[in-house]
């Protein structure tokens, strides 16, 4: 980056050096040649009086150096030329300069010669006896010019670029030397400050980006910590029935058990295995759904009809409790992922059974509001505590442990509802009271 500064600033130096160098040479040109013409004017003064003095001698003795003298009489006739044979020469008397000068007493004029490759000025001047004496002059060329400033030109545009050279190379120091020395880490430090005006915008979107970093990190550790107390938590539910289970084997291996006892000891040992089996369908469900690995597709789906199959298939475990399950509304339909429907009327509804009195009620309604899906799942169980309703969905959180151990509860179940309404932009909310039981309303957006 110095580096393109420095040849930007170079580059732009050594251009306006030149263009100002060719303006003054300009200038100085057309200054030249108006001396030019000045001199020539003087130096025809100068003839005229010295031809009215002393008439055609004083023409031939003059050697004037770079001059052309004419002499032209009143009629025109050229009488004396010091660079061409006057007899054979045209009649002048049609030339401006020599027409001006009869009409007025002096003229000028400029040409170009037969050639056209040079310019010649022309002054001429009425003498007291009609005749006309005129002088002309080539006018200098550029190069002549430049010949007779060669030398301080160079000189010039050396000094100029080495000049610019070092002024370059300084400017481009000390543009670059204030961003080198920016603290990245806290770019906010800079803001206003006179140096750092222009950048400002960039320093802005450094600290912008400072700011997600931290958070990025922020949810990095969060997460961490989570799956740390997550698998130390897995570990710590899996480790009970296992122990129950090889427990309960071991009386058996070693005849500890009486025979009438085998059977109890081993329906202990199935519904440990189950526990863990359910357990760990529920950690596979959470984890999908945590690293966002599932292959799960949007389809149309009814979530009424969705219902009614949930409650089909925990028709044992509520007619075993003498539970009555109700479904009203209509056919729901909307664009959604229904494994996750299922999934999270499946949760709520087995919560609505689990958490039941004996002979309770469960009443499951779905409808639209509003551009939503409503889901709402009322029972007449134990209730939850105000305190408790918002840690519910927390990974194993569970209000009564060894209530919810009894009923076959994971602590993980709606923490999978949680999960899956984050996938389909949805939302839940408890509605409950120890004493009348528990209301879930799921809202989907459809
Ligand atoms: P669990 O597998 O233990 O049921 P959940 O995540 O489904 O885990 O629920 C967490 C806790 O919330 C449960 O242990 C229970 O204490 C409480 N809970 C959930 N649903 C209900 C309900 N319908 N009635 C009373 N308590 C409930």
């Amino acid at each position: 980056m110095r580096n393109k500064i420095f040849k930007s600033i170079w580059i732009a130096a050594i251009s306006v050096f030149f263009a100002s160098l060719l303006f003054i040479l300009g200038i100085s040109y057309s200054y030249f040649t108006s001396i030019q013409k000045l001199q020539l004017k003087n130096q025809t003064e100068l003839a005229a009086k010295g031809v009215s003095i002393s008439g055609s001698v004083y023409l031939e003795e003059l050697n004037p150096e770079g001059y052309r003298i004419t002499w032209i009489s009143q009629d025109g006739t050229v009488l004396y030329d010091n660079q061409a044979n006057s007899e054979i020469m045209e009649n002048h008397l049609e030339r401006k300069e020599v027409m001006e000068a009869l009409e007025n007493g002096s003229g000028s004029s400029e040409r170009y010669s037969n050639t056209l490759t040079e310019k010649q000025f022309y002054c001429a001047r009425r003498l007291p006896d009609g005749s006309v004496i005129r002088l002309s002059i080539v006018q200098a060329a550029v190069w002549t010019l430049l010949l007779g400033f060669a030398q301080p030109i160079c000189i010039v545009i050396i000094i100029a670029f080495l000049l610019s050279f070092f002024i370059a190379s300084r400017l481009a120091r000390k543009i670059v030397e204030p961003l080198n020395n920016i603290d990245i880490k806290n770019p906010e430090m800079y803001y206003g400050k006179e140096t750092y005006r222009e950048v400002e915008p960039l320093l802005r979107h450094i600290s912008e980006q400072n700011i997600q970093l931290k958070k990025d990190k922020d949810l990095i550790e969060k997460n961490a910590l989570i799956r740390q107390e997550f698998t130390a938590n897995v570990s710590h539910e899996l480790k009970t029935p296992l122990h129950v289970i090889s427990g309960y084997a071991e009386l058996i291996e070693n005849g500890m058990v009486r025979d009438e006892d085998i059977k109890p000891f081993v329906r202990i040992i199935r519904e440990e295995s189950i526990r863990i089996t359910k357990l760990v369908e529920d950690i596979i469900d959470l984890t999908k759904l945590d690293s966002g690995v599932v292959d799960l597709s949007w389809e149309n789906c009814n979530l009424y009809s969705i219902a009614e199959n949930v409650i089909e298939s925990l028709y044992s475990e509520y007619t075993e409790k003498g539970i009555s399950v109700t479904l009203r509304g209509s056919s729901s339909p909307l664009k959604s992922i229904p494994q996750l429907l299922y999934s999270i009327t499946y949760n709520i509804c087995d919560n609505a059974i689990k958490y039941n009195r004996p002979g309770g009620y469960v009443e499951v309604n779905v409808y639209k509001n509003d551009g939503y899906t409503i889901l709402s799942v009322k029972d007449s169980g134990i209730g939850i505590e105000e305190q408790y309703q918002d840690r519910i969905f927390e990974r194993f959180y569970r209000v009564d442990k060894s209530h919810s151990k009894e009923v076959g509860g994971t602590g993980l179940g709606l923490s999978i509802v949680k999960h899956a309404l984050l996938i389909l932009n949805g939302s839940v909310k408890v509605e409950s009271s120890p004493e009348t039981g528990t209301t879930f309303t799921v809202s989907i957006p459809s």
